[in-house]
């Protein structure tokens, strides 16, 4: 993927944390408190642990996320990359593993609330969470194009592999090395990275 050829690409879809926020989840220390072991993918370890004990985790989880949302902080960049787009006519998602309602707080913290249309903001209980390529699928057939017209921006390899499988284009930001290059189209060390090549 070229960055002439990104130009052009009319539907945005974004990771929160970590890709518009400085990453400040401490995940292996989310895994202690929640008694996960290190190597499980914490939604993925709730999902199958019984009812009570998978809800008693889960407003854990909620309060400690809720605390960080309160306290976010744009990448760098990232306000400028998506006001820009926005500015252009461009549709804008955001698919995160985070609750909705901590993504409408975080965005509204970091000053983007409004560049999101609520239909087009899906947390964990609105898609299957990354890697799963439901949430992108939902989002281009709500858009009404094919997924192969969306554009993936995150900074993760869930992410990376989110936009593979739904066949969109896969944007890796904030890291200054790429560690999966076969899951990438296009690399940028940061969103204000990006935005200079758009
Ligand atoms: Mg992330």
């Amino acid at each position: 993927m070229t960055p002439a050829a990104l130009r052009d690409r009319q539907h945005w879809v974004f990771d929160m944390d970590g890709t518009l926020t400085l990453a400040i989840h401490d995940f292996p220390a989310i895994k202690r408190a929640l008694d996960i072991p290190q190597e499980h993918d914490i939604l993925a370890h709730l999902a199958q642990l019984p009812e009570d004990e998978a809800a008693a985790k889960h407003a854990w989880l909620l309060a400690h996320e809720r605390e960080l949302a309160l306290a976010a902080q744009p990448a760098p960049g990232a306000r400028e990359l998506v006001q820009t787009l926005y500015r252009r006519g461009c549709q804008l998602g955001i698919l995160t593993r985070n609750a909705l309602p901590l993504a409408e707080l975080t965005l509204e913290v970091i000053g983007l609330r409004e560049c999101f249309a609520e239909a087009a903001i899906l947390g964990r209980d609105e898609a299957p969470p990354k890697p799963d390529p439901g949430g992108l699928l939902h989002l281009a057939a709500h858009w009404q194009v094919p997924s192969s017209r969306l554009v993936m921006v995150g900074d993760y390899r869930y992410d990376l592999e989110c936009a593979r499988q739904a066949g969109a284009c896969a944007v890796l930001v904030n890291l200054p090395e790429n560690p999966w290059p076969q899951l990438t189209d296009l690399h940028a060390g940061s969103c204000a990275e990006l935005l200079a090549l758009l």
